[in-house]
Formats: C-alpha cells, sequence, structure tokens
C-alpha cells in the first residue's frame, strides 16, 4: 500500500526555472533561481500538508525516529496505524479531483477529531494516512482504529443533498522496548496488514497478533534486557 510513499505531495521535486521571456540571455534567470532554491528550502521547513493541514511526510518520519528513541528509554512501545481510503479512484473517477480532495480533507478532519491528544495523525502520501501512538500498547491501539474505522463509515461527506459514503481500511503493528527495527520495517509491518485489511475486503481492522497480558514489570524487562553475565544471582 505504499505505492504513493515515495511521491508524498510535499516532495515533489522543482523544476528548474526558464525565463518567462523565453530567451537565453535572460536578464533575471539568477534571480529566478535563487527564488527557486529559497522556495525550496522553504518548504523543507513546513511541517504540515497543505490540503488537510495534518502533519506532512516529513514530519512524520521524525516524530517516528523519535517515538521509537524514546520506547528504547521508557520502555513503551509505539504503535503505528496506516490507513488507506477504500476505492478512492472510483471516488475520483465519479465525481472529480476536487470533490476527491474535499473527502481527503473531510477524512482528515475525523482522524483530528477522533485521536487522543498525544497521537501523531498524518497524512503519509496520496488517499493514506498514518497515525503514531505514542506510550501505547497494541490493544489499546486497536481499539483506536476500530472506533476510527467505524466513525469514517458511519459519517459520509455531506455534499448539499448527496452523501458520499467512504470507508478505511487500516493496518496496525508496534514497536517494543528492546526491538532491532527501523522505521521503515516498522511501516512496513503496519503497512502489510493493511494490504492484509484490503485483501479480506476493506472496511476492517488488522493488526500483527496481540501479546499475552502483560505480567512482566518495567524493571524486571529492564533486567531482562541485560546480558546474562550482569544480572545479579
Ligand atoms: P484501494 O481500495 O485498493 O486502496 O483502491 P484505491 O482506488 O483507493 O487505490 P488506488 O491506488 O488505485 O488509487 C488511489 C487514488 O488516489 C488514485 C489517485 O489519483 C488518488 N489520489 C492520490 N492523491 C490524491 C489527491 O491529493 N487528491 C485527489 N483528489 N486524489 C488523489
Ligand atoms: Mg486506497
Ligand atoms: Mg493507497
Amino acid at each position: 500500500m505504499t505505492a504513493d510513499s515515495t511521491s508524498s505531495p510535499d516532495e515533489q521535486p522543482t523544476s528548474l526555472p526558464v525565463c518567462p521571456n523565453g530567451k537565453s540571455d535572460c536578464a533575471i534567470i539568477e534571480q529566478l533561481v535563487e527564488i527557486s532554491q529559497s522556495l525550496t528550502e522553504l518548504s523543507q521547513l513546513v511541517p504540515t500538508d497543505q490540503l488537510t493541514g495534518l502533519a506532512n511526510y516529513r514530519t512524520f518520519r521524525k516524530a517516528l525516529v523519535h517515538e521509537m528513541e524514546r520506547t528504547q528509554r521508557s520502555g513503551q512501545p509505539t504503535t503505528l496505524i496506516m490507513l488507506d481510503i477504500d476505492h478512492f479512484k472510483n471516488v475520483n473517477d465519479s465525481w472529480g479531483h476536487e470533490i476527491g480532495n474535499q473527502a481527503l480533507v473531510h477524512i482528515a478532519k475525523l482522524l483530528q477529531r477522533t485521536v487522543r491528544r498525544l497521537d501523531i495523525p498524518c497524512r503519509y502520501g496520496g488517499e493514506e494516512f498514518a497515525i503514531i501512538l505514542p506510550n501505547t500498547e497494541l490493544s489499546a491501539s486497536v481499539l483506536v482504529a476500530e472506533r476510527l474505522r467505524q466513525i469514517i463509515a458511519e459519517t459520509p461527506l455531506l455534499m448539499g443533498e448527496q452523501l458520499l459514503p467512504l470507508t478505511v481500511s487500516l493496518g496496525i503493528d508496534s514497536y517494543r522496548f528492546g526491538e532491532q527495527t527501523s522505521p521503515e520495517e516498522l511501516v512496513q509491518r503496519a503497512d502489510h496488514y493493511l494490504y492484509q485489511a484490503k485483501q479480506k475486503g476493506r472496511n476492517q481492522v488488522r493488526h500483527t497478533k496481540l501479546p499475552p497480558v502483560e505480567i512482566v514489570s518495567r524493571g524486571e524487562k529492564k533486567c531482562a534486557s541485560q546480558p546474562v553475565r550482569q544480572r545479579r544471582p
């Protein structure tokens, strides 16, 4: 489901400027090049996606790295939900690109309204979204994802008198204390479950196996992660 992941809306390459008069000896070409470079630099500083106002891909990437590092310090898992709108191409084909854009804004608002204050909803690219859930066990994340799925399915986009129903598929995986996993691998793992949700018929949540109920304390976890020779007898 990462077809759009390399073409995030904020990652479009900027083409070299062409002098408006079309002549090769253009007097303002240097200024145009400078302006173009400044625009590229400025775009790197923008943290949000222009259309939806959610965190953009670059911000997502930074936040994911940050939260995964935090997991290694705190011992609390970071969970990632990947969400993709079902049959979105049909929305564009039947209703047009502008309504498609309105549908993206609509879904983004529902995400913002539904996730918890510390969760980080992002536009991953195209019609795919990601939600980072810091300090959150997989079981709690499954409830968040299921609530999201239900709210989106029950809240069609209102266009005058007409209703445009939308559904989404979601994939979830967690990053746990002591794991050797890169941010890219975590995205791939959540994406794998998103793919399963699509395969199984869409409008559903799929996730990695829920771990057995936590009975190990954080102190015990820390001890368990140390090399055997450093443990107390
Ligand atoms: P699936 O259920 O398998 O995800 O099917 P799908 O139709 O959603 O997936 P597909 O990848 O075939 O199509 C995604 C569509 O999303 C195609 C693309 O034009 C559209 N899209 C991506 N970004 C935007 C955008 O910013 N605005 C609009 N209106 N459409 C977009
Ligand atoms: Mg889709
Ligand atoms: Mg997609």
